[in-house]
């Protein structure tokens, strides 16, 4: 398999389902990592990260799905733009998708 791209955490598997669900449809391979699939950590109360993989000759165009999707869900389609790097990033997301900086 060719190198990846980490393009997306998801706070959830739910979360992480719908994304990777969007981008495959659209055309985008999506390896999906740290799945909190596992019985223990299904017994366990913890808040388990979920990336979301990519080719990297795909990402352009898995960054704009993803910003359609975020625009989508977060009904008014706003964005901030970020200080740090000048990375757009939807109303949804209070960290930077380029530079993982905190919304000024
Ligand atoms: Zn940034």
């Amino acid at each position: 398999m060719a190198e990846r791209l980490l393009l997306y955490r998801a706070p959830d598997s739910l979360d992480a389902a719908l994304v990777a669900q969007r981008l495959d449809a659209e055309g985008v391979s999506v390896l999906r990592a740290g799945v909190g699939s596992s019985v223990v950590w299904g017994l366990l109360p913890v808040e388990r990260m979920v990336e979301l993989w990519i080719d990297p000759e795909e990402a352009p165009r898995a960054v704009g799905i993803l910003r359609e999707f975020e625009a989508e869900r977060s009904g008014g389609g706003g964005s901030w733009s970020c200080a740090t790097c000048g990375e757009t990033t939807p109303e949804s997301s209070e960290l930077c998708w380029s530079c993982v900086a905190g919304r000024s």
